[in-house]
């Protein structure tokens, strides 16, 4: 990969996106950048009558945006950014420059101007470069540039125009469209970069981080900075400053007075700069394969600052020393100071000086306070528990795995029984709640977004099929007024319910247990199969389908949750991992799971992809009158169900 060095170079930095969109953080995230989301207070507000053309405007939205989350973080959050990102996307059509829609008739307006129409798609983007002088004084760099995309719209009719802006994609969007989801139907041709239009021009964006991370003295980068002119490219540099590069591979900001700087030095110390930029740039070092092989010292380092409740501890406190930590969780000073400088190193804690003595003090940073904090809303702790306890253990024999083609379950905990749900040791206390617990974590960051995906007004009652602690139950309650759902779970599971119960009381969730292979299932309108089919073969789903198929009545839906793979089986790479430590299952992507579904009469009717940890897929069960046939091949039915 070209790229993924200069990426990689950055996993040492504290980087920041100083935006909120769910799309930039996904094009960054997707290509492996480390990052924090702080969101920029800076409102859009320019005149934009004091630029010449949208691109300045665009820019200078960029710019503003990521200087103002740069010149707050140091008192805010009490911590200085390497480098943040802004970026401001706008679409232009006839010398007007159209931002977010404010309600429906705005919305109207912008996509009437654009029907049948090409238009332009400008992102802005400022990378602005933090450098800390003796402590206090903070140098701000600011490297700029924009990515143009042409874009054609079909002719659009009123129907598509008020059909689009009543799914509601339309408000938070530039242009009042959003190309990567309903609104790609509206397009007919885009010529440039496509995740420009989504919001972020990554391809443009990696090559400035190139000029600016790996530029010896005589390549590009310094043209643009002596010039401190338009590259022939159409990117504007407004870069005054030089990343220098020094032996041990980090980068120093040098002022250089306007871009003349670099030519004032001598030629001696110039050929220096020259060597140690070669060792440091070199193409040949595979930064990427070394990450891989660290993978598991990563893991193990969370999985053990979690075990030793590190970040409980310090979320009492606004920073403890070392040794108070040590303390703290009855440990040696020797090896908590690892533990905690590994940690700080992947970006989970911060080390800073004591605001009264100066002294060094470890703290969370604000992902670890969300996520990792046991008893935070959104804790993660009891699945990195349940990683550490079985996945890991599992792991371990991956290579028996791979040449027996076998779950190591028997090998790692002496398992015997082939459906590891009803084995005993799986049945022992300690492992049902770590596993439970470890599920319930998951549904409390992710079951509002499966909750929430559908329109369910339609269903009274649910049955959660394999609902374990109520979790995704209570999810649905909360979000559907009107609906109640069943529990149906192992009566062993059933049995500690209790624990899980929120204190806000929920009447409209109950619990059956059974075994959803053997006994009736529940009476309901909507079943829901929430990260139950992953576990099983083909011939198992099927078995569970087909009585599914026959206690659902026509009309019947059937909401599945899990993690759905692309049609390459390649991403999410979370699921292609998760499945190497199954014991008879898979993971499928959408048309597999529809393929699945469809045999058993259930139609697609609508799909989303949350963002989430996990994906939903609405079906409903057919009638045996419906005139409707089923599509064969699962591509069809994907193309008619609506992507929400
Ligand atoms: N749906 C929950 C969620 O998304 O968090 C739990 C998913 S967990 C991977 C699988 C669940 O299926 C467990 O709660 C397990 O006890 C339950 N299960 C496994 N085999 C079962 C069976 N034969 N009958 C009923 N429930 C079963």
């Amino acid at each position: 990969m070209l790229l993924n060095p200069v990426i990689s170079k950055l996993s040492n930095k504290l980087v920041v996106l100083a935006s909120a969109s769910p799309r930039r953080l996904e094009i960054l995230t997707n290509a492996g950048l480390r990052f924090e989301v702080v969101p920029s207070w800076f409102k859009e507000t320019l005149d934009k009558s004091l630029f010449k053309t949208p691109y300045q405007y665009a820019v200078e939205t960029a710019k503003q945006k990521a200087l103002e989350v740069a010149q707050r973080m140091p008192f805010k959050h009490l911590k200085t950014p390497d480098i943040v990102i802004g970026a401001d996307t706008v679409v232009t059509i006839d010398g007007l420059i159209l931002e977010k829609p404010t309600d429906k008739q705005d919305a109207y307006r912008m996509l009437s101007r654009l029907s049948g129409k090409e238009h332009s798609v400008f992102t802005g983007v400022a990378i602005v470069l933090c450098h800390e002088q003796n402590g206090s004084e903070i140098e701000y760099k600011v490297v700029d540039f924009f990515e143009e995309t042409k874009v054609k719209f079909a002719d659009l009719s009123e129907e598509m125009l008020w059909e689009y802006i009543n799914s509601g994609e339309p408000m938070d969007k530039a242009g009042g469209y959003g190309i990567q989801a309903l609104g790609g139907m509206l397009v007919e041709y885009v010529h440039g970069d496509f995740l420009n239009v989504v919001g972020f021009p990554l391809n443009h964006f990696c090559k400035q981080l190139g000029v600016i991370f790996n530029s010896p003295p005589e390549s590009p980068a310094l043209k643009i900075k002596r010039e401190d002119s338009r590259a022939s490219d159409g990117s504007r540099s407004v870069v005054n400053s030089l990343s220098k590069c020094v032996t041990n591979g980090e980068f120093e900001l040098q002022e250089t007075n306007n871009g003349k700087g670099a030519s004032q030095k001598s030629t001696q110390k110039q050929n220096v700069m020259r060597s140690e930029c070669a060792k440091f740039d070199r193409k040949d070092v595979p930064h990427s394969i070394m990450d891989l092989i660290d993978g598991f010292k990563v893991s193990k380092t969370l999985f053990t600052a979690s075990k030793l409740k590190v970040f409980d501890v310090l979320n009492s406190s606004n920073g403890l020393t070392l040794e108070e930590i040590a303390g703290q969780i009855n440990a040696s000073v020797f090896g908590t100071e690892r533990l905690l400088d590994a940690a700080v190193s992947v970006g989970l804690l911060e080390r800073v000086k004591h605001q009264d003595d100066g002294h060094a003090v470890y703290r969370n940073t604000e992902q670890a306070r969300q996520f990792l904090v046991s008893d935070s809303p959104l804790s993660l702790h009891a699945y990195i528990l349940h990683c550490d306890g079985i996945v890991w253990p599992l792991f371990s024999h991956l290579e028996d795995a791979v040449k027996e083609g076998t779950s190591q379950h028997e090998r790692a905990f002496g398992v015997m029984n082939k459906d590891m749900f009803q084995d005993v040791y799986y049945s022992q206390d300690n492992v049902k709640m770590r596993f439970m617990n470890a599920m319930h974590s998951i549904v409390n960051v992710t079951g509002k977004d499966v909750a929430t995906a559908f329109d369910l007004s339609s269903y009274k009652t649910a049955c959660d099929i394999g609902g374990c602690t109520g979790a995704m139950a209570y999810q649905f309650t909360e979000a559907h007024p009107g609906l109640s759902v069943t529990v149906f779970d192992l009566p062993q599971v059933i049995d500690m319910r209790r624990h899980f119960q929120p204190k806000a009381h929920h009447d409209r969730v109950s619990f059956v247990a059974g075994d959803f292979f053997k006994d009736d299932l529940p009476k309901a309108d909507l079943y829901i199969l929430a990260r139950i089919l992953h576990d099983w073969s083909d011939e198992k789903v099927h078995a569970l389908l087909t009585k599914l198929s026959k206690v659902c009545t026509p009309g019947c839906g059937l909401l599945l949750s899990e993690i759905l793979l692309d049609q390459e089986r390649r991403r999410p790479s979370r699921a292609v991992l998760q499945a190497l430590s199954m014991t008879e299952g898979k993971q499928r992507s959408a048309a597999g799971y529809i393929d699945l579904l469809e045999k058993h009469g259930f139609i697609v009717k609508q799909i989303k992809y949350t963002g989430n940890l996990l994906d939903a897929i609405l079906f409903i069960k057919e009638g045996p009158n419906d005139k409707r046939t089923l599509l064969a091949g699962s591509s069809a039915s994907i193309e008619t169900a609506e992507l929400v």
